[in-house]
């Protein structure tokens, strides 16, 4: 089951526009530099927010909805 983390990021090339991130199952992200992270829609609700991923897994994602609570699984586009 995905584990969510909340965080502030803060982006090397824009320090001025940091944003908010759901780590999946890391609790201690790195707040500076992604690693593969990217803005999802949940396919249940349809809210769409950014997610960080430490495993890669042939660019299929599972993540879990911060809004609806349900899992859902990403194909990378990003
Ligand atoms: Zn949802």
């Amino acid at each position: 089951m995905s584990e969510l983390t909340r965080f502030l990021y803060t982006p090397h090339y824009a320090p001025d526009k940091p944003y908010y991130v759901y780590s999946v199952d890391c609790d201690s992200p790195e707040k500076i530099s992604g690693f593969i992270q990217g803005y999802m829609k949940c396919t249940h609700c349809g809210k769409g927010n950014h997610f960080r991923f430490y495993i890669n897994s042939k660019n299929r994602h599972l993540a879990k909805c911060p809004d609806c609570k349900e899992v859902f699984l990403d194909i990378e586009d990003f």
